[in-house]
């Protein structure tokens, strides 16, 4: 998918009761049966209109009762606000509700659906939700079409984390995963990140190794072929992914397995 594509928004339905309006900024309504529970809350708080006016579409008189964010970053709650003015549902994320490490199910007559906090991989917030009997998958920002999701610099206890935690998401075995931005993504696309990040770090550590410096690494080291169409991945993230390996190798911090 181009990247014009992937951000002219649009709103697609998985598995019979869940819709996800996909754009630059992505949202989900769960139709569980009894009431409907909702994926994060978008950027701009004028987009509540329209989506609100797809939500009666989509689940009709059903309530929402849910909103869950997958973390609170700005770009996750606008709608926050908007959603409890205008349904009284309870938000639901790292902030407002005390979510123990194998996390809580909202069961309801037509699905059951898990959020299990993740946290530090991108915030120490991050939360995932899982819709087990549609196998999809929602990973907020932990999955950014190739941009490393960690904030902080790489240091070996983080990455090991992050790898890790990769390790469990593609464990569920999600036939779909959503990501907080950007198109939809598949179990297959998580294990190719972390193939991706592997390669990287070693051929920056063998380039750092013989002398490179930033700007010949991220000139010699070009993005893989079968990764070209990943979202914003050719013009800004993979260059971006070099140099910030390339710092944490530089300091030590990381080295090839
Ligand atoms: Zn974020």
């Amino acid at each position: 998918m181009s990247d014009v594509q992937a951000e002219t928004p649009k709103i697609i339905q998985l598995s019979g009761g869940i819709w996800v309006r996909q754009e630059i900024d992505n949202i989900a309504w769960i139709d569980m049966g009894d009431y409907g529970l909702v994926v994060d809350a978008l950027e701009h708080v004028e987009k509540a209109d329209e989506v609100f006016a797809a939500i009666e579409r989509d689940l009709g008189r059903v309530p929402i009762r849910y909103l869950i964010n997958t973390h609170t970053h700005y770009d996750h709650v606008a709608l926050n606000d908007a959603f409890v003015g205008r349904f009284g549902c309870e938000i639901i994320n790292a902030e407002t509700t005390e979510i123990g490490p194998t996390g809580k199910w909202f069961e309801a007559s037509e699905r059951r659906v898990l959020i299990q906090p993740t946290p530090g991989c991108h915030t120490d917030q991050d939360c995932i939700i899982w819709c087990e009997p549609d196998r999809v998958l929602f990973v907020g920002d932990i999955f950014g079409w190739g941009l490393i999701p960690l904030i902080a610099q790489l240091r070996p206890d983080n990455t090991q984390h992050l790898l890790e935690t990769y390790q469990r998401l593609i464990d569920f075995d999600a036939k779909v995963v959503v990501p907080g931005h950007g198109p939809l993504a598949t179990t297959a696309d998580l294990s190719r990140w972390l193939e991706y990040f592997d390669w990287l770090v070693g051929k920056v550590s063998a380039a750092v190794a013989a002398g490179a410096s930033d700007s010949q690494i991220i000139d010699e080291i070009k993005p893989p072929a079968d990764m070209l169409h990943w979202w914003r991945f050719v013009a800004r993230k993979h260059a971006d992914c070099v140099e910030r390996i390339a710092k944490s190798i530089r300091r030590g911090w990381l080295e090839a397995t």
